[in-house]
């Protein structure tokens, strides 16, 4: 007997309900979930409205890296909402010690930082200090980037979705393509070449773009929307290095590659990088709405005073959870657990390859992975039409996951980082189980 267990029709009569209702009130503009009224949630495993437990893929979406619900994050912030839940731009001591903590936890050179509300709002901050520290406007960013939907993020991001039907997007954007090793559009024989092929492409963009107005450039350790998608080994130190010699300020956005997801705290630590600035989010509350900007003191030291400031971003509450996320990563290693469960789920994933036809690439770290399918292996034509199907088929058998992708045809693999390993071997049977039996695309 497994951990999960679905013993209803997917949706179950109660979330049939819930959904139709729900559709009537707020608008429909979500992406494609499993048809799933979510109702609990404790570590990797959900249960539905309708009594249903699935093991869970999604961690939300790669947020709950403690896992659902922790006792212990549970706990604290029950008991600080009880004292005191906003208190705009003053201190708490809840605030103090989070902002402790966070440092603490930062790499040695960011030696600042300051609690915002959401990812985007993180991006929107960096891009603002890249800009007023530099006295210069232009910023760089990369084809299939996402970094938010407000307007600056979505902006530099390389995604058309967030952009689409809203009129220009902000002046001074430069953006280069990044190094998708699996579909490189120099046809890169090796990761090397295509690494050195994206650099190139960097040079030529701004060279044909630039007007001497250079601030900063912004990029995920990995891209995230746009499919999981892994530059190539190097590629980034190397862009790090190009950005300070054109005297460019370098920033990194953390907001899902951070709190263990790859296998360490920071994504960009496993390439060596010494950013300036990082975008947190997602994972530094595990659903309690916080978000983080962290950098170097010297790079804050150009906002005056009263020149950047958040609501809600500090209050008693969300600077409870930091604390106590905190803890709990470091008590219990999480992100060595990543580390460890990640190759077990990878090399299971790479062996349902061998037998899916349509499961075109595998790739990932620690414990975020993508599943990219295409109609045929050696076309690597996508087959974006497979992936409702699998979402609902994989709901059915008990596993949650959800989708990303350029091209709309990747699965997204991040469980929340408590991930046991016999939680990975039985979501591996059920997404050996669903891939094995696909109608053809
Ligand atoms: N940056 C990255 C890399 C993200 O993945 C996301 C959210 N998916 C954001 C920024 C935006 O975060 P939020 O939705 O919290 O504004």
């Amino acid at each position: 007997m497994g951990i999960a267990c679905v013993t209803t029709p997917i949706p179950g009569p109660r979330s049939k309900e819930l959904l139709a209702r729900w559709l009537e009130v707020e608008a429909d503009s979500t992406g494609y979930q499993a048809p799933v009224v979510w109702h609990r949630g404790r570590g990797c495993v959900v249960t539905d409205v309708d009594g249903n437990t699935f093991l869970d893929w999604t961690s939300g979406v790669l947020v709950a890296n403690v896992g659902h619900c922790h006792p212990h994050l549970v706990e604290a912030v029950q008991k600080a909402t009880a004292e005191l839940i906003n208190n705009y731009e003053c201190a708490s001591e809840y605030r103090v010690v989070a902002a402790e903590r966070l440092v603490a936890a930062q790499p040695d050179h960011m030696d600042k930082c300051f609690f915002l509300t959401t990812g985007s709002e993180a991006v929107e901050a960096a891009i603002r200090l890249m800009k007023r520290k530099t006295g210069h406007f232009e910023v760089i960013g990369f084809y299939g980037g996402f970094h938010g939907r407000t307007y600056a993020a979505a902006s530099i991001g390389g995604l058309a979705g967030p952009k689409r039907g809203y009129g220009p997007a902000m002046p001074g954007v430069i953006r280069a393509p990044f190094p998708y090793f699996y579909r490189c559009p120099f046809g890169s024989k090796t990761e090397q070449e295509c690494a050195d092929k994206h650099l190139e492409a960097l040079d030529d963009a701004v060279r044909a773009n630039s007007c001497n107005s250079l601030a900063g450039v912004l990029v995920e350790p990995y891209q995230g929307a746009a499919g999981f998608i892994f530059p190539p080994r190097g590629y980034l130190k190397r862009l790090e290095a190009w950005a300070r010699d054109k005297g460019m300020l370098f920033a990194v956005d953390e907001v899902q590659s951070s709190y263990g997801r790859t296998g360490s705290q920071w994504g960009h630590a496993q390439e060596g990088l010494t950013p300036d600035l990082m975008c947190i989010g997602k994972g530094i509350g595990c659903g309690i709405p916080v978000a983080a900007i962290a950098g170097r003191g010297e790079v804050f030291a150009c906002l005056a005073k009263g020149e950047m400031s958040s609501t809600v971003g500090g209050n008693p509450v969300s600077s409870a959870a930091v604390i106590a996320i905190l803890d709990i990563m470091q008590r219990e290693r999480l992100s060595e657990n990543a580390a460890r469960m990640g190759p077990i789920l990878f090399e299971r994933l790479r062996q349902t390859q061998e037998k899916c036809p349509y499961l075109g690439d595998v790739r990932g770290r620690g414990l975020v992975m993508g599943l990219e399918f295409v109609k045929d292996k050696k076309t690597k034509e996508p087959a974006p039409t497979l992936i409702p199907q699998i979402i609902n088929r994989c709901a059915e058998n008990g596993l949650l996951v959800g989708s990303v992708g350029i091209f709309g045809n990747v699965i997204r693999v991040a469980p929340p980082l408590v991930i046991t390993e016999a939680e990975v071997h039985e979501s591996c049977d059920v997404m050996e189980k669903v891939l094995l039996s696909l109608e053809s695309p």
